[in-house]
């Protein structure tokens, strides 16, 4: 086992931000950036300082949520300053190279990319960070999770069997590098995918339930105009979901 021969490096603080709360899958496609983006901005809507970094080097899509493009400036000593819409700060590979989905990365530019977005980032003072990690459980997300100090992870699932086969992997690789598994979020609950496998899998799992998301067609149409449900409709019981997770956290 890797991290059994190698022993834990050494995770190190993100500079200026208080608070680290990882959100993974163990599948693409289940609303994580989605819900990534809503918690940010409810954290944000709750008077705390709120930031969102998005780690998905492969398909960022953290930029299009924001409705946020553009190089990001630096500062004298070459920290990256993150981009801000709707009280939230955020960093992406995606505004770092636009083309970013698209490109064959190597092993070397990959560790240096996440590295870069990890440490480089001059965040100014933060409450809390969400920060949005990859889909799955393999290299890349084990080495965020040993270079960085988080404070929780969370874990998106969809209530179908074939999301929730895959999601203890993510409940294990937190477990292996201690991070404490805050809970589980159920997303696209409703008669596609079913009403009640999340809650499931977290009674039999020992896991809190930390809120459930129904899918609904004004998510998808508010992601897909940059402007995400919190801030979009933000009287909706939608939203209100959001910050009854929040409220948790
Ligand atoms: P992931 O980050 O897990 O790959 P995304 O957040 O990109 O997933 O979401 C995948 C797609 O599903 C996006 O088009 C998004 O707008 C949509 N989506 C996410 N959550 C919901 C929901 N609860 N209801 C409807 N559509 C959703």
């Amino acid at each position: 086992d890797f991290i059994a021969k190698r022993g834990l490096p050494e995770q190190r603080k993100i500079r200026g931000v208080s608070k680290v709360i990882a959100v993974s899958s163990a599948k693409g496609g289940v609303g994580k950036s989605t819900i990534s983006a809503n918690l940010a901005l409810s954290f944000a809507r709750q008077g705390l300082r709120s930031g969102i970094l998005d780690t998905d080097i492969f398909g960022p899509s953290i930029p299009g949520l924001f409705n946020l493009s553009g190089e990001p400036r630096r500062t004298e000593n070459e920290q990256l300053i993150p981009l801000s819409n709707y009280g939230v700060k955020s960093m992406s590979m995606g505004y770092l190279v636009p083309e970013a989905g698209s490109i064959a990365w190597r092993g070397l530019m990959v560790t240096k990319a996440i590295q870069q977005l990890l440490h480089e980032v001059d965040w100014g003072g933060l409450d809390i960070l969400v920060l949005d990690l990859p889909p799955g459980t393999g290299d890349v997300q084990l080495t965020i999770t040993q270079h960085v100090k988080l404070d929780g992870a969370v874990v998106v699932s969809t209530p179908e069997d074939a999301a929730l086969r895959v999601a203890v992997r993510g409940i294990t690789l937190f477990n292996k590098v201690d991070v404490p598994v805050l809970g589980m979020i159920q997303n696209m609950s409703g008669p596609v995918h079913g009403l009640t496998g999340v809650s499931d899998f977290c009674a039999a799992h020992d896991i809190t339930l930390l809120g459930d998301i129904p899918l609904h067609a004004s998510i998808l149409a508010n992601a897909g105009r940059g402007k995400p449900t919190v801030v979009a409709e933000p009287e909706s019981e939608r939203a209100r979901a959001f910050h009854r997770i929040t409220r948790t956290l």
